[in-house]
């Protein structure tokens, strides 16, 4: 059974102060938040207040970016050893903000994912279509060569740890969500291109998650589908009370 896993990607917002407010306030509600993982990927330089505002919660830590050398002349880079010293949990991988403004490519991404699994740190890879594609028709097959391009390389064992966010351009910050069907649709194709990939029992074992747009009203319709194992939330993780709305939007509906 996959537990549901509801992250926040605070993208470039929140000092160290802000996101310790938060914390204290995200930590009192999720107290009551029991089976559904929850987690926040927050900017490097608060990663490390976080962890230990978060300690003994169950809260999760993400980062939102590595590089994929191990260390080196990389001014202004990161590394997952640094990561690791720290004890995050997962980074986010290939968001298309960095595909799109910071020139990630499907090659970087694939590297950047073998070095966090050598390091055990578990990546959370983003995947998904813009508009002009998805108007195409042409989203299943943009989504497919991305998992075929990003997973090169990756034994089976890891992609069962791996969560996939299928995070649609067009629905990102726009106020514009895909349809529970359109979510679910994309989740289970790319667990069915997993299965090709790899094997069904992979396939069942990842966790895909859906992102764009997600709020508290909109969340437990989208998160009830069959294949869709969480959320990854960019403004409305940023409010710790929207941000538990949508975790209890995991429970099942009545
Ligand atoms: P959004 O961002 O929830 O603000 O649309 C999602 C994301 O980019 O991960």
């Amino acid at each position: 059974m996959r537990k549901k896993f509801i992250a926040g990607n605070w993208k470039m917002h929140k000092t160290t102060a802000e996101a310790l407010t938060f914390a204290a306030s995200f930590k009192a509600l999720y107290g009551s938040a029991s089976g559904v993982e929850a987690g926040i990927c927050a900017p490097f330089t608060q990663l490390a207040a976080l962890k230990e505002a978060f300690a003994g919660t169950g809260i999760k830590l993400g980062a939102q970016n590595v590089h994929f050398e191990e260390k080196g002349a990389y001014t202004g880079e990161i590394s997952v050893a640094m990561l690791r010293e720290i004890g995050v949990d997962y980074t986010i991988v290939g968001h298309s903000e960095r595909r799109e403004y910071f020139g990630e490519t499907d090659e970087t991404v694939n590297r950047k994912l073998h070095k966090l699994y050598e390091h055990g740190i578990l990546p959370i890879l983003c995947v998904g279509e813009n508009l002009a594609q998805r108007d195409a028709g042409t989203a299943k097959a943009v989504v497919e060569a991305q998992l075929a391009a990003d997973l090169r390389g990756l034994g089976a064992a890891s992609v069962k740890l791996l969560v996939i966010a299928y995070e649609p351009i067009w629905a990102i910050g726009t106020g514009r969500t895909a349809t529970p069907e359109e979510a679910q649709e994309m989740c289970a194709f790319i667990r069915e291109t997993a299965a090709s990939l790899y094997d069904a029992d992979t396939a069942d074992s990842l966790r895909i998650q859906y992102g764009g747009s997600v709020k508290p009203g909109n969340a437990a319709e989208i998160l009830n589908k069959a294949d869709v194992d969480g959320a990854l939330v960019g403004g409305a993780s940023l409010v710790p009370e929207e941000l538990i709305g949508i975790v209890n939007g995991c429970r099942p509906l009545p």
